[in-house]
């Protein structure tokens, strides 16, 4: 069973896929999802091999930039900022109310900064994944950044 979360994710992953050409190549229908687990990117271009992350989010207005994006796993995010490595950033916003409406804004890895990370407090001892730690993106700071393409 797919968490509401999981669906929402795989959503914004498949319009990307679809109605989209790569953002470095330009070709069309060559973007690829990656599996689940796989840790630092959402997509592929089958045929360049340019990397992306896509968040998806459910937002009341699709034309406001969020204050926070809810990220992945602070350690791994961590370690490759440590070492400079970013992944460009793809956001899609549904709206609440009709989710037939979206809109997609894109961060470059190149516009990246560690400022745009927040790490989030481990969660609990009585927690599922007790111990876990992850980041929220800080839209505040992205959205002077990000490029609103949809
Ligand atoms: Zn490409």
């Amino acid at each position: 069973m797919k968490t509401a979360k999981q669906i929402l994710g795989n959503r914004g992953e498949e319009l990307i896929c679809k109605y989209f050409a790569c953002f470095k190549c330009k070709k069309r229908n060559t973007f690829k999802r990656l599996i689940n687990n796989f840790k630092c990117a959402d997509l592929i271009c089958d045929f360049c091999g340019y990397l992306a992350q896509v968040k998806t989010k459910t937002v009341k207005d699709i034309n406001s930039f969020p204050k926070t994006i809810l990220g992945a796993a602070w350690q791994p995010q961590k370690e490759r900022m440590d070492a400079g490595i970013y992944f460009s950033l793809i956001l899609v916003l549904i709206s609440e109310s009709n989710p037939k409406n979206y809109s997609v804004y894109y961060l470059p890895a190149e516009l990246q900064t560690k400022e745009m990370f927040k790490e989030r407090k481990k969660l609990s001892t009585n927690a599922k994944r007790a111990g876990w730690q992850g980041f929220n993106y800080d839209g505040s700071i992205i959205k002077d950044f990000a490029t609103r393409i949809v």
